[in-house]
């Protein structure tokens, strides 16, 4: 297959949900860990910056072109924390419970109206490490922050992620009822809109 690319992560579940959109347009796409490359560190302050980091270290060892992603959630009460903490919020080892836990106690005194919060996508597309023009899309998807959790699916914050327009939570979705409106679905579609 022609047009082969890295992508920057080692998450196997992301791997496949890229490869289905990306190779029926002739994308090849290979786990970083094909190439050698080490996990990169994540030293920026926004979801855009550290995409950027990880598809600028996967191009430079690879000497591939490189796709990465960096996603979580910003709460606007919280002034958008956890953002780009949101996979470690409660510290070492990661734990989506104790996530769930500090962030329902970070905003004990929020009431419902002003609990909003949207999850974010970042999808950084680099042809080369000194690409001086990379592909970006950044996705959102609004919703509030619920005072309890409910349902049992997806991960992360979807138990407590409340989705107005289906009047569920995150976690009570489909996974297909979710890709259709999450911040990684949209995110997607619009790359992959650039690309075509
Ligand atoms: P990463 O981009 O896989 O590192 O995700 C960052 C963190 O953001 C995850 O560990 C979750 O805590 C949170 N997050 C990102 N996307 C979602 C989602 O779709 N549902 C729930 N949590 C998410």
């Amino acid at each position: 297959m022609e047009n082969p690319l890295v992508l920057a992560s080692g998450n196997t579940g992301k791997l496949s949900e890229f490869r289905q959109l990306l190779e029926p347009l002739g994308y090849q796409l290979d786990p970083q860990s094909e190439y050698d490359v080490s996990e990169a560190d994540e030293t920026g302050l926004t979801f855009l910056e550290n995409a950027l980091i990880k598809a600028r270290h996967a191009c430079r060892i690879s000497g591939r072109p490189a796709l990465a992603d960096d996603s979580g959630l910003a709460v606007d009460a919280l002034g958008g924390a956890p953002g780009i903490h949101s996979a470690r919020y409660a510290g070492e080892p990661r734990s989506d419970e104790a996530n769930n836990r500090k962030l329902l106690e970070a905003l004990v005194d929020v009431p419902e109206g002003r609990r909003t919060a949207s999850y974010w996508c970042v999808l950084v597309w680099l042809r080369h490490a000194e690409d001086p023009v990379p592909g970006i899309v950044q996705a959102s998807w609004p919703g509030e922050i619920l005072a309890h959790p409910r349902g049992e699916g997806g991960f992360g914050y979807d138990p407590l992620f409340w989705v107005p327009e289906r009047g569920m939570s995150a976690a009570e979705l489909s996974a297909g009822e979710k890709n259709q409106l999450s911040h990684r679905g949209r995110a997607l579609r619009a790359l992959l809109e650039q690309l075509s």
